[in-house]
């Protein structure tokens, strides 16, 4: 993708081939613009055409090219932040309906993986989040407790077993999240394409919107070749906003984050490293990632980003760390790295934004954005449609703030990532 081999590494190697699509020409007509081709826009874009919407997505560069086809493929149920915490930040209403979604998103991404037949290396085999410690475990211990109170399958696991489904004895404990799973998310970003061009959207690739007018009631959105006028806007274009709504991004600090694909394990050490396939990461502060591919290739991954000092610091790390972690994998080789952004509000809670009369978007996922992303689209269709008012949507609107000293946190994330991997190998 864009002839660069770190931007979205392993997926791009083992994807479907996207649709074929074209950029735009001319003027269209349409009911809804969608803006931004990844699990938010292409998820909105498919529910509001099933609805009888005439609909136009463009983006920038490809489909699936930002967060979307770049992310480890955890598709998690719920935030960071503990189930708790929600009602406090946004008030009862919110929090539990932000929860409730939330926690259910995962089945949507499973249904419609289903529903429309998209080859994406599906597993719904659970997620484990590994305990770091005591006290990576007493906040474990805190977050099973919330969740299963809520009614959430999630389980407690001791160090014995954590060892035996993980294959290191290095965890005090995981939390097994029976509603989560692993997926190819660029596979399943053009999976969601496909569905919504056969419901009938109109996708323009390589359409980068460069502004936007009101016209009468409607908007007319125009790339450097051509325009779409249109009743409703959706900006989908989250943490790689590129103009004309900049304030989305810059109410989101980049945190980067990056992967390492191993060449496919031996079958004995499949056999050995999570052995029921499940996602996992874990509760350090500087987190570390790890789940397979269909061939048994290992993903490790953790922050900073591959490029600079970065690129040969962090995979010396990741080789160290792969190494205290598994000895068994001796001698590990790599056959594929990269690197994206993930997008980071100040509660780590997403936002839902009308940036202007008719033109509403949700943001703000701090890396959790495939069942999300998935279902806040299908709230945005359903919303256009009709099927909710807003005050039933799952967020209040709220206006985007840009974060102070953004520059200055991002060059903290990344150099500090940097830092911790030169001196830390791991636990
Ligand atoms: C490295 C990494 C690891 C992650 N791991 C996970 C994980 O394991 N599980 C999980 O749930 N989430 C994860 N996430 C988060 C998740 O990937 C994102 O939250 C999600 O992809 C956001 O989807 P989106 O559709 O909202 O935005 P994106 O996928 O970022 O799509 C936005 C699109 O808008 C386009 N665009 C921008 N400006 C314009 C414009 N002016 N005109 C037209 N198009 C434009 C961009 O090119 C881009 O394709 C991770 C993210 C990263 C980066």
């Amino acid at each position: 993708m864009q002839n660069d081999p770190r931007s979205h590494g392993l997926w791009e190697l083992t994807a479907p081939p996207a649709s074929e699509t074209h950029a735009l020409a001319g003027s269209v007509e349409a009911d809804v613009v969608v803006v931004g081709g990844g699990f938010t826009g292409f998820s909105a874009a498919l529910h509001l055409a099933e609805r009888g919407s005439r609909v136009v997505l463009l983006e920038g560069k490809e489909i699936g090219f930002g967060g979307s086809g770049r992310n480890v493929g955890l598709v998690n149920a719920g935030m960071w932040t503990m189930p708790d915490e929600l009602p406090g930040v946004l008030g009862q209403l919110y929090g539990d309906r932000l929860l409730d979604l939330l926690g259910n998103a995962p089945k949507l991404v499973f249904e419609l993986v289903e529903k429309h037949a998209i080859n994406c290396e599906i597993n719904p085999a659970g997620t484990l989040h590994c305990a770091v410690g005591r006290s990576g475990l007493e906040e474990l211990e805190t977050r099973a407790e919330q969740w299963a109170r809520r009614g959430a399958p999630v389980t407690l696991l001791d160090a014995a077993e954590t060892a035996r489904r993980v294959g290191t004895d290095a965890y005090a404990g995981a939390l097994l999240d029976m509603r989560a799973g692993t997926i190819q998310p660029l596979a399943y970003v053009r999976g969601l394409a496909k569905a919504a061009i056969a419901a009938g959207v109109q996708v323009h690739t390589a359409s980068p919107v460069v502004g936007a007018e009101r016209t009468g009631k409607r908007w007319t959105v125009k790339t450097d070749r051509g325009s779409v006028s249109a009743d409703w806007v959706i900006v989908a274009t989250n943490a790689y906003t590129v103009a004309p709504w900049a304030e989305v991004r810059a109410e989101l600090v980049h945190l980067p984050y990056f992967n390492f694909a191993t060449k496919p394990l031996s079958p004995e050490l499949q056999r050995k490293i999570l052995p029921g396939r499940e996602g996992a990461w874990d509760t350090a502060e500087i987190l570390s990632s790890f789940r397979f591919d269909k061939l048994g290739r290992l993903v490790f991954g953790s922050v900073g980003a591959l490029r600079g000092t970065g690129a040969a610091i962090h995979k010396a790390w990741a080789r160290r760390s792969l190494k205290k972690l598994f000895p068994e994998i001796d001698g590990v080789e790599f056959e594929a790295e990269w690197y994206g952004m993930i997008g980071m509000t100040v509660d780590n809670l997403p936002r839902f934004h009308r940036l202007a009369e008719n033109v509403i978007g949700f943001s703000g996922y701090n890396g959790r954005g495939i069942a999300p992303g998935t279902v806040f689209g299908k709230v945005l269709a359903r919303h256009i449609a009709g099927e909710i008012v807003e005050g039933d949507l799952p967020l209040p609107v709220t206006e985007p703030m840009a974060q102070s000293f953004r520059p200055i946190r991002e060059g903290y994330y990344e150099v500090g990532a940097q830092l911790a991997h030169l001196v830390q190998a791991r636990i």
